[in-house]
């Protein structure tokens, strides 16, 4: 038997023990198709699709008594949605809430808290972040009348894929006032190690932010215990919360009750939200930091989404994830050696995020021919296709389904078929 029936085998039968396998069901997946995008846009679920119909149906029926009336009323839906939540990113109920999206929430976050004073002026992130977040970060550093070429430091990366904490500790100096990175790079797929982090931020006495687009929902986290300032995050990767879905923020309890940078009724005490005063009267936690009207029907899907990940568990999901991208690296390793490809994301447990990060010189023409044999990848220019096999709705046979094809495609060189372009989202 060859190593690729034999790893066939192997797949088979972790599918066969998988405890989490009945989750698939719950999931639209299309026939012949294989999806390792979840880490971009996460499918559609049954019940989120159900909690849309739900919402519709509540504001068919009660109209504007839809806010306070009805099964689940709109007008606290953020607030309970973050309480749902936060297990996942391992805070109290009431340091979390669902709203805005991950750049609005930065915004939002660095209005509250970057305060240059004296000589901490500088917020420290790294060359490898998502540009939404530095562009809002430049903005900040602008608004407050300097300039951003010396007040946003980025910590540089050696092999141009992963960071090094030591290096990030080391740039913690005492001109730092702020520290935002990501948990999970959005492009190599490392984890950095955000207790240490936290830790050396806070001993230093500067405020530290993180980034959790792509580590909720694929990896546990415990904001809380480690003292982290803030967070903020999207719904719509790996918490398959739908295109636009709205987003996340958390504020460390130790913060609450301040003023939010950006304030609006949303963010009201909600006992007296309706009294319509001019004066400002913040909600005693991260509720404080909404700015208007929950955008109800983004918010839907979430709440159905959810509730998959309570019964699957994080722990569970985690587990799985990491058996799932270390079967798609030996696979990689074995069956697709001498072909060009590198990993590139850390091979490390404590250090790998949900997804796995392929380099490849002809990246753009192997993600397309990927999608042309039903796998659906996603391409990071330059050079990297990034595979992301979900917990929820993959099996160990869709990995290994999806580097077969990957080998044919390789082998025949099928993908010189394609253009050396990428569309406008690929
Ligand atoms: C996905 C992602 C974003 C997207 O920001 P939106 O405001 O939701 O468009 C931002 N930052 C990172 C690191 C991401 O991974």
């Amino acid at each position: 038997m060859s190593g690729m029936d034999e790893q066939k085998k192997k797949a088979e039968a972790w599918d066969r023990e998988d405890p989490l396998s009945r989750f698939r069901e719950e999931f639209y997946l299309t026939e012949g198709q294989i999806y390792l995008d979840g880490n971009s846009l996460g499918l559609l679920s049954k019940r989120a699709e159900k909690e849309v119909f739900h919402t519709l149906g509540s504001w068919r029926k009660h109209g504007v008594d839809g806010w306070t009336g009805g099964e689940s009323p709109w007008f606290t839906l953020s607030e309970r949605l973050g309480a749902m939540t936060a297990p996942l990113v391992g805070a109290d109920a009431q340091e979390v809430v669902a709203t805005g999206s991950t750049t609005v929430n930065l915004h939002q976050l660095l209005a509250t808290f970057y305060r240059p004073e004296g000589s901490r002026t500088r917020i420290l992130a790294d060359a490898l972040n998502f540009p939404s977040d530095i562009y809002a970060m430049q903005s900040h550093i602008r608004l407050h009348g300097l300039d951003p070429s010396e007040h946003l430091i980025r910590v540089t990366s050696e092999d141009g894929h992963t960071l090094n904490e030591e290096t990030i500790i080391e740039a913690m100096t005492d001109e730092v006032a702020l520290v935002v990175l990501s948990a999970v790079l959005y492009r190599s797929g490392q984890l950095l190690d955000m207790e240490r982090l936290t830790r050396a931020a806070r001993e230093r006495g500067i405020r530290i932010g993180w980034d959790l687009c792509h580590s909720i929902g694929a990896v546990p986290h415990r904001l809380t215990e480690w003292g982290a300032d803030f967070a903020f995050w999207c719904n719509y990767k790996y918490l398959n919360s739908g295109p636009g879905g709205v987003g996340g923020l958390f504020v460390h309890q130790r913060h609450h009750g301040r003023i939010p940078g950006l304030a609006g009724w949303f963010g009201s005490d909600k006992a007296v939200q309706f009294d319509m005063a001019h004066r400002f009267t913040p909600a005693a936690d991260a509720g404080a930091f909404q700015i208007g009207t929950p955008h109800v029907l983004s918010l839907a899907p979430l709440q159905g989404s959810l509730e998959l990940f309570h019964e699957a568990g994080m722990e569970r999901i985690r587990e799985k994830s990491l058996r799932l991208t270390r079967f798609l690296m030996e696979l990689v390793e074995t069956q697709l050696a001498g072909l060009g490809f590198a990993i590139v994301n850390p091979r490390d447990d404590a250090r790998r995020g949900g997804h796995v990060a392929l380099a490849h010189q002809e990246a753009v023409r192997i993600a397309h021919a990927l999608k042309d044999h039903g796998v659906i990848p996603d391409f990071r220019s330059p050079d990297i296709v990034r595979l992301a096999p979900v917990a929820l709705y993959n099996s160990y046979l869709d990995v290994w389904e999806a580097v077969r094809r990957l080998k044919r495609i390789m082998e025949e060189k099928d993908y010189e078929r394609f253009e050396k372009k990428r569309g406008v989202v690929a």
